[in-house]
Protein backbone atom coordinates (compact mmCIF):
# COMPACT_ATOMS: atom_id res chain seq x y z
CA UNK A 1 0.00 0.00 0.00
CA UNK A 2 1.26 3.59 -1.05
CA UNK A 3 1.57 5.57 2.66
CA UNK A 4 0.40 9.14 1.74
CA UNK A 5 -0.71 12.04 3.25
CA UNK A 6 -0.25 15.71 3.05
CA UNK A 7 0.31 18.56 5.57
CA UNK A 8 -2.94 19.21 8.01
CA UNK A 9 -3.52 22.23 10.00
CA UNK A 10 -2.88 21.63 13.94
CA UNK A 11 -5.28 24.13 15.21
CA UNK A 12 -7.85 21.78 16.28
CA UNK A 13 -5.46 19.71 18.07
CA UNK A 14 -3.89 16.12 17.00
CA UNK A 15 -7.23 13.57 17.15
CA UNK A 16 -8.34 16.32 14.51
CA UNK A 17 -5.69 15.97 12.36
CA UNK A 18 -6.01 11.97 12.60
CA UNK A 19 -9.60 12.32 11.64
CA UNK A 20 -8.88 14.77 8.64
CA UNK A 21 -6.32 11.81 7.33
CA UNK A 22 -8.78 9.22 7.31
CA UNK A 23 -11.40 11.41 5.37
CA UNK A 24 -9.06 12.21 2.81
CA UNK A 25 -7.34 8.09 2.59
CA UNK A 26 -4.38 9.26 3.49
CA UNK A 27 -2.21 6.84 5.70
CA UNK A 28 0.38 9.46 7.25
CA UNK A 29 0.10 13.40 7.20
CA UNK A 30 2.67 16.43 8.28
CA UNK A 31 1.65 19.56 10.87
CA UNK A 32 4.19 22.53 11.96
CA UNK A 33 4.84 22.04 15.67
CA UNK A 34 4.08 25.70 16.40
CA UNK A 35 3.62 28.76 14.40
CA UNK A 36 5.82 29.82 11.74
CA UNK A 37 7.30 32.99 13.58
CA UNK A 38 8.54 29.93 15.69
CA UNK A 39 7.40 31.94 19.13
CA UNK A 40 5.02 29.90 22.04
CA UNK A 41 3.87 26.63 21.07
CA UNK A 42 0.40 25.38 22.54
CA UNK A 43 0.62 23.02 25.39
CA UNK A 44 0.11 19.47 23.76
CA UNK A 45 -3.30 18.06 25.60
CA UNK A 46 -1.75 14.15 26.31
CA UNK A 47 -5.18 12.76 25.96
CA UNK A 48 -5.63 14.26 22.29
CA UNK A 49 -2.38 12.83 21.51
CA UNK A 50 -3.52 9.43 22.59
CA UNK A 51 -6.39 10.08 20.50
CA UNK A 52 -4.00 10.18 17.62
CA UNK A 53 -2.45 7.44 18.20
CA UNK A 54 -5.11 4.88 18.42
CA UNK A 55 -6.52 6.33 15.30
CA UNK A 56 -2.79 5.84 13.57
CA UNK A 57 -2.38 2.35 15.09
CA UNK A 58 -6.06 0.94 13.66
CA UNK A 59 -5.57 2.50 10.52
CA UNK A 60 -2.14 1.34 9.78
CA UNK A 61 -0.17 4.69 9.49
CA UNK A 62 2.79 5.39 8.55
CA UNK A 63 4.82 7.77 10.61
CA UNK A 64 3.65 10.74 10.59
CA UNK A 65 6.10 13.93 10.61
CA UNK A 66 6.38 17.44 12.70
CA UNK A 67 7.78 20.27 11.04
CA UNK A 68 10.07 22.45 12.25
CA UNK A 69 8.90 26.32 11.82
CA UNK A 70 10.84 27.39 8.81
CA UNK A 71 11.94 30.71 9.66
CA UNK A 72 14.07 29.05 12.25
CA UNK A 73 17.54 29.29 10.97
CA UNK A 74 20.21 26.83 13.09
CA UNK A 75 22.94 27.61 10.81
CA UNK A 76 23.06 31.50 11.27
CA UNK A 77 26.22 33.52 12.22
CA UNK A 78 24.43 35.46 14.81
CA UNK A 79 24.30 33.60 18.28
CA UNK A 80 20.93 34.61 18.88
CA UNK A 81 19.27 33.42 16.21
CA UNK A 82 20.60 30.33 16.68
CA UNK A 83 20.20 30.28 20.09
CA UNK A 84 16.53 30.97 19.09
CA UNK A 85 16.07 27.94 16.62
CA UNK A 86 17.82 25.68 19.80
CA UNK A 87 15.24 26.48 22.12
CA UNK A 88 12.23 26.21 19.74
CA UNK A 89 13.69 22.84 18.36
CA UNK A 90 14.59 21.81 21.89
CA UNK A 91 11.05 22.01 22.86
CA UNK A 92 9.59 20.93 19.68
CA UNK A 93 11.60 17.33 20.59
CA UNK A 94 9.73 16.86 24.07
CA UNK A 95 6.55 17.28 22.24
CA UNK A 96 7.15 14.94 19.92
CA UNK A 97 7.39 12.65 22.17
CA UNK A 98 3.50 12.91 23.06
CA UNK A 99 3.24 11.03 19.59
CA UNK A 100 6.72 8.67 19.97
CA UNK A 101 8.28 6.93 17.06
CA UNK A 102 7.33 9.69 14.68
CA UNK A 103 9.81 12.07 12.50
CA UNK A 104 10.59 16.10 13.32
CA UNK A 105 11.75 17.44 9.82
CA UNK A 106 13.39 20.87 9.94
CA UNK A 107 15.28 23.33 7.01
CA UNK A 108 19.16 23.14 7.79
CA UNK A 109 19.10 26.97 6.99
CA UNK A 110 21.04 29.78 5.47
CA UNK A 111 24.89 30.51 6.30
CA UNK A 112 23.65 34.31 5.37
CA UNK A 113 27.58 35.62 4.61
CA UNK A 114 30.14 33.24 6.37
CA UNK A 115 29.68 30.59 3.38
CA UNK A 116 28.24 26.67 3.15
CA UNK A 117 30.58 25.44 5.10
CA UNK A 118 30.60 27.30 8.34
CA UNK A 119 26.56 27.25 8.57
CA UNK A 120 27.36 23.15 8.27
CA UNK A 121 29.22 23.27 11.51
CA UNK A 122 26.68 25.66 13.28
CA UNK A 123 23.62 23.74 12.30
CA UNK A 124 25.39 20.41 13.12
CA UNK A 125 26.46 21.89 16.62
CA UNK A 126 22.71 22.81 17.54
CA UNK A 127 22.19 19.04 16.61
CA UNK A 128 24.77 18.06 19.22
CA UNK A 129 22.63 19.76 22.18
CA UNK A 130 19.40 19.26 21.43
CA UNK A 131 19.12 15.93 20.02
CA UNK A 132 19.19 13.16 22.91
CA UNK A 133 19.96 8.77 23.06
CA UNK A 134 16.73 8.30 24.87
CA UNK A 135 13.98 10.16 22.22
CA UNK A 136 12.12 8.19 20.11
CA UNK A 137 11.75 10.93 17.71
CA UNK A 138 13.95 10.44 14.11
CA UNK A 139 15.05 13.68 13.12
CA UNK A 140 14.85 14.43 9.67
CA UNK A 141 17.05 16.94 7.47
CA UNK A 142 15.08 18.10 4.68
CA UNK A 143 17.23 18.60 1.13
CA UNK A 144 16.49 21.88 0.19
CA UNK A 145 16.13 24.07 -3.29
CA UNK A 146 19.21 26.38 -2.71
CA UNK A 147 17.25 29.66 -2.11
CA UNK A 148 19.34 32.76 -0.97
CA UNK A 149 22.33 30.73 1.00
CA UNK A 150 20.27 27.85 2.07
CA UNK A 151 22.59 25.25 2.85
CA UNK A 152 21.80 21.55 2.13
CA UNK A 153 20.99 22.60 -1.84
CA UNK A 154 23.38 19.17 -2.52
CA UNK A 155 23.63 16.03 -0.92
CA UNK A 156 27.19 16.72 -0.08
CA UNK A 157 25.96 19.21 1.82
CA UNK A 158 23.60 17.06 3.54
CA UNK A 159 26.32 14.65 4.20
CA UNK A 160 28.22 17.23 5.66
CA UNK A 161 25.64 18.15 7.67
CA UNK A 162 24.81 14.29 9.00
CA UNK A 163 28.79 13.83 9.35
CA UNK A 164 28.86 16.41 11.99
CA UNK A 165 26.11 14.61 14.12
CA UNK A 166 27.50 12.31 17.17
CA UNK A 167 24.33 10.38 17.65
CA UNK A 168 23.79 9.02 14.45
CA UNK A 169 20.79 6.94 15.12
CA UNK A 170 18.82 9.63 15.82
CA UNK A 171 19.21 11.53 12.42
CA UNK A 172 17.82 10.78 8.48
CA UNK A 173 17.29 12.87 5.18
CA UNK A 174 13.75 13.79 4.10
CA UNK A 175 13.88 14.67 0.30
CA UNK A 176 11.14 17.13 -1.07
CA UNK A 177 11.08 16.41 -4.86
CA UNK A 178 10.44 20.23 -5.46
CA UNK A 179 13.80 21.41 -3.93
CA UNK A 180 15.53 18.95 -5.28
CA UNK A 181 14.68 19.70 -8.87
CA UNK A 182 15.00 23.50 -8.30
CA UNK A 183 18.72 22.59 -7.08
CA UNK A 184 19.28 21.02 -10.17
CA UNK A 185 18.73 17.50 -9.63
CA UNK A 186 17.00 15.66 -12.86
CA UNK A 187 14.62 13.61 -11.35
CA UNK A 188 11.98 13.76 -14.57
CA UNK A 189 14.82 12.44 -17.16
CA UNK A 190 17.59 10.66 -14.55
CA UNK A 191 15.33 9.69 -11.62
CA UNK A 192 17.83 6.23 -11.45
CA UNK A 193 20.68 8.20 -11.80
CA UNK A 194 19.58 10.90 -9.07
CA UNK A 195 19.15 7.99 -6.57
CA UNK A 196 22.37 6.39 -6.98
CA UNK A 197 23.94 10.16 -6.60
CA UNK A 198 21.94 9.82 -3.09
CA UNK A 199 23.09 6.35 -2.33
CA UNK A 200 26.97 6.77 -3.30
CA UNK A 201 26.72 10.28 -1.24
CA UNK A 202 24.24 10.20 1.86
CA UNK A 203 23.19 6.06 1.59
CA UNK A 204 19.51 5.42 0.80
CA UNK A 205 19.11 3.58 4.34
CA UNK A 206 19.21 7.73 5.27
CA UNK A 207 16.37 8.36 3.60
CA UNK A 208 12.79 8.04 6.08
CA UNK A 209 10.85 10.50 3.53
CA UNK A 210 9.62 12.15 1.22
CA UNK A 211 7.74 15.47 0.67
CA UNK A 212 5.97 14.97 -2.83
CA UNK A 213 5.51 18.70 -4.85
CA UNK A 214 5.72 20.08 -8.23
CA UNK A 215 7.63 22.77 -9.41
CA UNK A 216 6.42 25.73 -10.74
CA UNK A 217 9.61 26.32 -12.05
CA UNK A 218 12.54 24.96 -14.29
CA UNK A 219 15.00 22.53 -12.74
CA UNK A 220 18.07 24.64 -11.43
CA UNK A 221 15.93 27.60 -10.58
CA UNK A 222 16.94 27.25 -6.93
CA UNK A 223 13.40 29.36 -6.60
CA UNK A 224 11.19 26.56 -3.98
CA UNK A 225 7.96 27.29 -5.14
CA UNK A 226 5.27 24.20 -5.15
CA UNK A 227 2.91 23.30 -7.87
CA UNK A 228 0.06 20.61 -7.79
CA UNK A 229 1.25 17.21 -8.35
CA UNK A 230 1.04 17.23 -12.59
CA UNK A 231 0.77 21.20 -13.04
CA UNK A 232 4.36 22.42 -13.16
CA UNK A 233 7.99 21.72 -14.28
CA UNK A 234 8.04 17.61 -12.88
CA UNK A 235 5.03 16.83 -14.41
CA UNK A 236 2.61 14.01 -13.41
CA UNK A 237 4.68 11.00 -15.56
CA UNK A 238 7.80 11.70 -13.11
CA UNK A 239 5.48 11.58 -10.14
CA UNK A 240 4.38 7.98 -11.16
CA UNK A 241 7.82 7.08 -11.29
CA UNK A 242 8.29 8.12 -7.96
CA UNK A 243 6.28 6.65 -6.14
CA UNK A 244 6.40 3.31 -7.86
CA UNK A 245 10.28 3.36 -7.58
CA UNK A 246 11.42 -0.26 -6.13
CA UNK A 247 14.15 2.29 -3.88
CA UNK A 248 11.01 4.76 -2.73
CA UNK A 249 7.56 2.83 -2.89
CA UNK A 250 7.88 1.68 0.35
CA UNK A 251 8.66 5.50 2.17
CA UNK A 252 5.97 7.90 3.77
CA UNK A 253 5.23 10.87 0.69
CA UNK A 254 3.47 13.97 2.16
CA UNK A 255 2.13 16.19 -0.36
CA UNK A 256 3.39 20.06 0.36
CA UNK A 257 0.61 21.73 -2.91
CA UNK A 258 -0.71 24.28 -2.84
CA UNK A 259 -4.55 22.97 -2.24
CA UNK A 260 -6.91 23.05 0.26
CA UNK A 261 -7.87 20.01 1.97
CA UNK A 262 -10.50 19.06 -1.21
CA UNK A 263 -7.23 19.31 -3.79
CA UNK A 264 -5.26 17.23 -1.65
CA UNK A 265 -8.20 14.60 -1.56
CA UNK A 266 -8.02 14.24 -4.99
CA UNK A 267 -4.20 14.67 -5.52
CA UNK A 268 -4.26 11.01 -2.83
CA UNK A 269 -7.12 9.47 -4.86
CA UNK A 270 -4.92 9.46 -8.37
CA UNK A 271 -1.57 8.99 -6.64
CA UNK A 272 -3.29 5.57 -4.86
CA UNK A 273 -4.78 4.99 -8.30
CA UNK A 274 -1.11 5.16 -9.70
CA UNK A 275 0.32 3.03 -7.44
CA UNK A 276 1.02 -0.55 -8.49
CA UNK A 277 0.27 -3.06 -5.42
CA UNK A 278 3.35 -5.44 -5.70
FE1 LIG B 1 10.00 21.91 4.57
FE1 LIG C 1 9.29 20.29 1.95
ZN1 LIG D 1 9.67 24.14 -0.30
Amino acid sequence: MLNIGCHLSVSKGYRAMGTQAIKIDANTFQFFTRNPRGSKAKAIDAKDADALLKIMEEHNFAPIIGHAPYTLNPAAADERVREFALEAMEDDLKRMEFVPHNFYNFHPGSHVKQGAEEGIKRAAEVLNRILKPEQSTLVLIETMAGKGTEIGKTFAEVRNLLDGVSLQEKIGVCLDTCHIFDAGYDIVNDLDGVLDEFDQIIGLHRLKAIHLNDSKNPIGSHKDRHEKIGEGAIGWDAFVRIINHPKLRHLPFVLETPNEIEGYQKEIEMLRAAYQDA
